[in-house]
């Protein structure tokens, strides 16, 4: 088998102003999609976040495997590292890194390719499932009213049910539960996250216990302030938190800071911004800085990495869940298609699928049941990508102008001055 073209497509996904650490979400969220064709005709997908920086590294990484087996992935994984920058994850709630998504984009692509060429689904290429369904959690963001893209900031009275829902603002605790049980009602969530670092701390422990007391002690919850806590606020929220939070995920910043909340509060803690890289491992043992590690495949470096780090979990006594950015069905079934594999991946995953849905570029978005998606039973990736709505959001993203995430830039037009601190309250 050989790799004989691949197609690299910025796209731009409506996504509504959400709250976050970092300011709020922009009117369309970006992704690249890459398509790796082979010399038989077969096509194989993956899909990262997108910016102008990884779509020029990955244009850069696509001219030198183009001519190589698709099978070859460590001979492919070497050829990436030997092109890569050393590049930093960065401050910001999301990942920044470059390379790891250039590797994980195309390393996802080979697997759908080798899929499709055995006519297997690329679970069986991970060593099989361990489960069928994989269970996702209710991701709640404070926002504001809208549902992003072409609507704005406005409200599109025409549709109902979640897609009504999503439009609502939530800026208080009444309108986090409003939001969670719409979303709960069409996704059949059995757990809940809420994106914190919005408001004062006080609000976001006030708007856990109101979700405590709408769902009651059998819904796990989890909140996520992405690190702008000081340690001591973090703990005091934390005190007020024991027994009701399943996890609590990067209240403050590093992994000394997190180590020493971890001591004072009895709540496991779990990251996706200190301890990110294998590189951050040793650290991660020194300090016992966090109980759970939430994988992505995205910033990982791919299927592969991830099954290394779930071992990493095993063997020192460390959980498994899964972080997410705003993403589209490639994404999702990839997610699924490793969380399926993954035997001690023992939480619901998170999933910002809900706010992209109704967008997807897939021919049959995957459907969630009960808060799950089952496994395709299609080879490869199991999906099919509709070219004519990928076309339709590529020219949302040469018509919407945006380059790169800036939640600071879309937080400055509805508070004028607003800057991101590292460190906020
Ligand atoms: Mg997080």
């Amino acid at each position: 088998m050989r790799i004989s073209d691949i197609h690299i497509s910025p796209v731009a996904v409506p996504d509504p102003p959400l709250l976050n650490a970092a300011g709020l979400h922009a009117p369309y969220a970006l992704r690249l999609i890459i398509e790796i064709v082979s010399a038989d005709g077969l096509s194989g997908w993956g899909e990262i976040p997108g910016s102008e920086a990884t779509r020029a590294a990955l244009h850069l990484a696509a001219e030198r495997i183009i001519g190589m087996d698709p099978w070859q992935l460590n001979r492919i994984a070497a050829t990436l590292e030997s092109l890569a920058n050393p590049d930093e994850r960065g401050a910001t709630p999301w990942d920044q890194r470059t390379w790891v998504h250039v590797q994980s984009a195309i390393e996802v692509a080979c697997y759908d390719l080798m899929g499709k060429s055995v006519g297997r689904p690329v679970v069986d290429l991970l060593g099989g499932a361990v489960r069928e369904r994989v269970p996702f959690a209710a991701y709640l963001f404070y926002k504001h009213e809208g549902a992003g893209g072409e609507f704005g900031f406005g409200r599109d009275e025409s549709v109902s049910g979640w897609f009504g829902a999503r439009q609502e603002a939530a800026l208080d605790p009444e309108g986090i539960v409003a939001q969670a049980r719409a979303m709960i009602a069409h996704y059949g969530f059995k757990s809940i996250k809420l994106k914190g670092g919005a408001f004062e701390p006080q609000v976001e422990v006030e708007s856990i216990l109101a979700l405590r007391e709408a769902f009651g002690p059998d819904v796990p919850l989890r909140l996520d302030p992405n690190a702008i806590w000081r340690v001591d606020s973090a703990i005091q929220a934390g005190k007020q938190l024991e027994g009701v939070l399943e996890y609590y995920e990067d209240p403050v910043r590093g992994q000394a800071n997190m180590a020493t909340v971890a001591r004072a509060v009895d709540i496991p803690l779990a990251t996706n911004m200190c301890t990110t890289a294998f590189a951050d491992l040793p650290g991660s043992i020194a300090h016992q800085s966090e109980a759970i590690i939430l994988s992505d495949h995205h910033f990982w470096g791919g299927f592969r990495a991830s099954l290394d780090l779930a071992r990493f979990c095993a063997v020192f006594g460390r959980g498994m869940s899964m972080h997410s950015n705003s993403h589209l069905g490639i994404s999702l079934a990839a997610m699924a298609q490793l969380a399926a594999a993954v035997p001690n991946l023992t939480y619901d995953c998170d999933t910002h699928y809900p706010w992209q849905d109704g967008y997807d570029l897939l021919v049959e978005p995957l459907p969630f049941e009960d808060g799950a998606v089952g496994l395709p039973s299609a080879p490869g990736l199991g999906i099919e990508v509709d070219r004519d709505k990928l076309a339709a959001l590529r020219r949302n993203y040469l018509a919407c102008g945006l380059t790169e995430r800036d939640d600071e830039i879309e937080m400055q037009k509805v508070q004028p001055g607003w800057t991101f601190q590292s460190t906020r309250w």
